[in-house]
């Protein structure tokens, strides 16, 4: 592809030094540790630290010499212990997928949505979308940020977004249809639904418009990838993001999809031995830590995003300085993303736990069906609750689903078991079977 091909929505900045690039992080990690004294929780964060001032930053080595932040954290400073302005400037909040526990919520000013949104944009561009695009956008919307915030940034671009939100396949299909939709935004494993229900619902390909996917929320191979380009006969392009950092966006892959930019003038990616924590050298993998520059609501300096990947070493053929990371391989925490939903085993438990009736012991098991993920429950129930009416016992699995329903927002199915059959583990109790790359 020759260099005029290859698109941009601020070239210079996308395609700055490194130098450059150095330059505007030192001063924007200044800036923001100044900023994240005015919260609670770095207040008090930081003076444990022994730093009072941005002094302690002189270059962006200097990161090093500030403490972690992690979803703990922002559990414990909810709901407003992160935030930098006053309360009237919020004009927006959002929260991480699955939970209705306590959440990690954050929360934006007009000027965070603004950059949120030249964000995505920024990104939609690298990755060919244009003024004109047509755009269907089959993320929930909601709290979540691959509605909302996706959104705002496809419109910036000057796409005419379809807010179509998850599911419905059928009138997905319609509206691509009968509105010439060119891109979708939607998971993996939905594009691979999507696919299915083109050919079962009799659909020609020739009247669809479709010639992009991006996709994100959940890991995915590069198999899989291949797969639903050749199924759909599109490009498919992988898109990282969190609702911590602003949503989807802050990586992406350019046209040639090798790799997702991370924007280094936006944020300061690190990349550490999840044990050690040190530095691990380019090209090794590690967890991902990250610094957003562009937020004023809600400073996050040197979160630990859990997720584990490598720096993809070398120049991009497109021009853009700003470093790539591979596909994800994983997290370092228990979390299990199904269907794009971000589940903690632990939030199953505390239901499970405070049910009467439930025994001992219990087993998640994840695995496909068709295409899409599927959550299964395995409880015992106690020896008086297993001797009563299975009507009764058929109420208490019931109880169970709509409890978890509420608590995680996907509706996994319940099997009750007799005490003592699941398996007991002699050390670690081995709480969850993922059995989806099997
Ligand atoms: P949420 O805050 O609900 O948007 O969830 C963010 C999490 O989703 C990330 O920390 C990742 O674990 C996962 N995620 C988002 N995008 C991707 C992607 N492209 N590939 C793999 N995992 C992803
Ligand atoms: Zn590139």
């Amino acid at each position: 592809m020759a260099d005029r091909d290859v698109p941009f929505r601020d070239k210079a900045i996308e395609t700055a030094s490194r130098e450059e690039i150095k330059r505007i992080q030192t001063a924007g990690l200044k800036k923001q540790v100044e900023h994240a004294l005015n919260t609670p929780f770095y207040r008090g964060r930081y003076k444990n630290a022994g730093i009072t001032s941005p002094a302690v930053i002189s270059t962006i080595a200097d990161i090093r010499k500030l403490p972690f932040t992690t979803k703990n954290d922002l559990r414990d400073a909810y709901p407003y212990g992160l935030l930098a302005v006053p309360r009237e400037e919020v004009v927006r909040l959002h929260a991480s997928s699955g939970t209705t526990g306590t959440p990690t919520v954050i929360y934006l000013t007009q000027k965070d949505l603004d950059m949120a949104s030249d964000t995505m944009a920024r990104s939609l561009t690298a990755a060919g979308g244009s003024r004109g695009d047509v755009v269907q956008n089959m993320m929930t919307y909601g709290l979540f940020t691959g509605g909302l915030c996706f959104h705002y940034g496809a419109e910036l671009m000057g796409a005419m977004v379809i807010p179509t939100s998850a599911g419905n396949t059928i009138r997905q299909l319609k509206f691509m249809k009968d509105f010439g939709t060119t891109i979708i935004h939607a998971t993996p494993s939905y594009l691979l639904h999507l696919h299915a229900a083109i050919e079962s619902e009799g659909y020609d390909r020739g009247e669809l418009k479709l010639r992009k996917a991006i996709t994100g929320a959940e890991p995915h191979s590069e198999e899989l990838r291949c797969k639903i380009q050749d199924k759909l006969g599109i490009e498919v392009y992988n898109c990282y993001g969190m609702s911590e950092m602003n949503g989807p966006g802050l990586a992406f892959e350019c046209v040639y999809r090798a790799g997702m930019h991370v924007w280094e003038d936006r944020y300061i990616m690190e990349i550490v031995d999840p044990e050690t924590l040190e530095p691990v050298p380019d090209g090794e993998t590690g967890e991902l830590v990250l610094t957003i520059l562009c937020r004023d609501a809600m400073p996050l300096i040197r979160y630990r995003t859990r997720d584990l990947t490598r720096v993809i070493t070398g120049p991009c053929e497109c021009g853009r300085t700003h470093r790539r990371i591979a596909r994800f391989t994983g997290r370092t925490d228990d979390m299990l993303i199904i269907n794009g939903v971000n589940i903690f085993p632990s939030q199953i438990e505390e239901v499970l736990l405070r049910t009467k009736g439930v025994g001992a012991n219990y087993l998640i098991v994840v695995e496909k069906d068709g295409v899409l993920d599927r959550m299964t429950i395995k409880v015992e129930i106690t020896p008086e609750m297993f001797a009563d009416d299975t009507r009764v016992i058929n109420a208490l699995r019931e109880r169970i689903r709509d409890e978890l329903t509420a608590l995680i927002t996907i509706r996994p199915l319940v099997e009750i078991k007799q005490p003592g059959s699941l398996p007991v583990a002699e050390g670690k109790a081995k709480r969850v079977e993922d059995l989806r790359n099997s």
